[in-house]
């Protein structure tokens, strides 16, 4: 940090409030302090190279007016200016390296290292109990992550589809979590490691599978989902979430041949499953009451056969690493408290039987499925997916956990590991400290330059909407006095921030709406 940077964030932070004109002086920092002559390649440069995508949704304006408005190579600072208007909040993340991976660029320069080394390796065969999955490629090789911060990186066969299979049990667990308490989705499934395979016909000493992510708890979470409600309602639900977790990026399949097959050759499922009933009869534990066994069982199977690659499915995985909330839209999708279920659980049992040799070698919550994928959440970084249909013989992909053990050996990653290693790469930045400051400072500038989507996120986030800077005046001030309409609507009726605040000249946020009709009519 040189000196002119330093300054810059010392007004930032000192005054904490946003009436300096922060806003000019920050990029032109950025691109070189000429405001006639800004690089457009340059500001595309920082942005791709930091892991923001062309089809991240977050900068889709922001990209589509730098393109087409703007046709030199070089802008000046007014047509810089209108086109990161609304963006603000993302793009001084961007510069400021304000972000969960600073060094995005060396970090996947390694990741490719790693991915480079584990592609040469052979070993493990293609699953073949049913044809359709035997069919698959099995030189096909891809890595995906995403962070908590939407940053993403690509290298080898991401854009090839693959079933799901297994990896659905977290995301119906978690479903089944959100619909009920845990108390009750616990009534009919525990919470210990089987100590089995994952497909074996065994429950535990209540008569209950011994947690969601084997077959039998799998069959039986499903079976909470929207009990209620029709076959195809139920489908629906469980592929919007899965939409949701994905962000709209790629595309959410269904594999209709993988299904059938599977429903073919389910001996072993529905043995499991008539296991479970019975026990309705002998104890008090079994199916919720009304279960209806073969539609629950097809839904299952068609769950393992929703199909995906892993560049979407990377950004389910960064959903959950970001506790529920997808980091591309800011939609939350699940609780905190139902992720932090679902990754205990992947930590315990995602990985068949290797579930604690990986916990204890690797420790990263993951999931791991039969057609090769293996999906690992870091909770607070990043998630990624590997992709490799050669399974070894505990039936995890070969080279995804090949990948996994070198990830390991390079990173902090263990959820044990100390971040002041001297052996491993700390790839993170301590963002967290002044967190709280930093978050209003960011709520003030978000207010100020209308940026009503990342004002949604930091609702989310918790963040205090009635704070009072230095003049004691809110974040609604803010938004009343620039004329933000859509903004203040949204403070007004979703935050329900308190509108009777007076800064220290006794003037309410009403006070500044100047007799702008539209604003005067919010208030009634
Ligand atoms: N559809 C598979 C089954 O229920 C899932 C296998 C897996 O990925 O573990 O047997």
């Amino acid at each position: 940090m040189d000196d002119k940077w330093t300054k810059i964030t010392h007004c930032l932070l000192e005054k904490n409030h946003i009436r300096i004109p922060i806003q000019k002086r920050f990029f032109l920092y950025f691109v070189e302090d000429d405001e006639t002559n800004i690089q457009k390649e340059k500001i595309i440069d920082v942005i791709t190279s930091s892991g923001f995508l062309k089809d991240d949704p977050r900068l889709s304006v922001f990209r589509q007016r730098l393109k087409t408005l703007v046709k030199s190579k070089q802008i000046n600072y007014e047509e810089f200016s209108y086109c990161i208007d609304n963006h603000i909040s993302i793009l001084k993340k961007i510069f400021q390296k304000d972000i969960i991976i600073p060094d995005f660029k060396g970090f996947c320069e390694k990741i490719k290292d790693i991915y480079e080394q584990t592609k040469i390796k052979e070993g493990g065969s293609v699953a073949d109990y049913i044809p359709q999955l035997k069919q698959q490629d099995p030189t096909k090789y891809g890595i995906s992550i995403c962070t908590i911060d939407g940053q993403r990186f690509n290298i080898g066969d991401t854009k090839y589809k693959y079933s799901i299979q297994s990896c659905c049990k977290t995301i119906n667990y978690g479903i089944a979590l959100e619909e009920h308490n845990p108390e009750y989705v616990h009534t009919f499934v525990g919470r210990e490691p089987s100590g089995q395979s994952f497909n074996e016909i065994t429950l535990n000493k209540e008569g209950k599978p011994h947690n969601p992510l084997i077959n039998a708890g799998a069959i039986m979470t499903t079976s909470l989902i929207q009990k209620e409600k029709t076959h195809s309602e139920r489908y629906d639900h469980i592929m919007n979430v899965w939409k949701d977790l994905s962000g709209g990026i790629g595309e959410v399949g269904f594999n209709n041949s993988v299904f059938l097959s599977e429903k073919n050759t389910a001996d072993r499922n529905f043995a499991i499953a008539y296991f479970m009933k019975e026990t309705n009869s002998t104890k008090t534990i079994g199916f919720p009451e009304n279960t209806n066994l073969h539609q629950t069982l097809d839904l299952y199977f068609q769950c393992c056969s929703i199909e995906l690659n892993t560049e979407t499915m990377a950004i389910v995985a960064g959903t959950l690493a970001n506790g529920g909330i997808n980091p591309l839209t800011g939609k939350r999708i699940f609780q905190e408290e139902t992720v932090k279920q679902m990754l205990s659980m992947m930590l315990m049992c995602g990985m068949y039987d290797y579930s604690g040799e990986f916990a204890f070698k690797i420790g990263i919550p993951a999931k791991s499925g039969v057609a090769g994928a293996i999906m690992l959440v870091i909770p607070n970084v990043m998630g990624i997916v590997t992709f490799s249909p050669r399974l070894d013989e505990i039936g995890n992909s070969y080279k995804g956990i090949e990948f996994c053990k070198l990830l390991g050996q390079t990173f902090n990653f263990h959820i044990f590991d100390s971040f002041q290693s001297e052996t491993k790469i700390n790839p993170l930045v301590s963002r967290y400290q002044n967190n709280t400051i930093n978050k209003q400072t960011e709520l003030y500038e978000a207010c100020k330059h209308n940026d009503l989507e990342y004002v949604k996120i930091l609702f989310q986030r918790g963040v205090d909407f009635n704070v009072t800077d230095y003049d004691k005046r809110t974040p609604l001030h803010v938004a009343v006095c620039e004329t933000h309409i859509e903004l203040v609507k949204y403070l007004l009726q979703v935050v329900k921030v308190n509108k009777h605040i007076q800064d220290r000249w006794g003037h309410t946020p009403k006070d500044e709406a100047n007799n702008n009709q539209k604003l005067l009519e919010l208030f009634q």
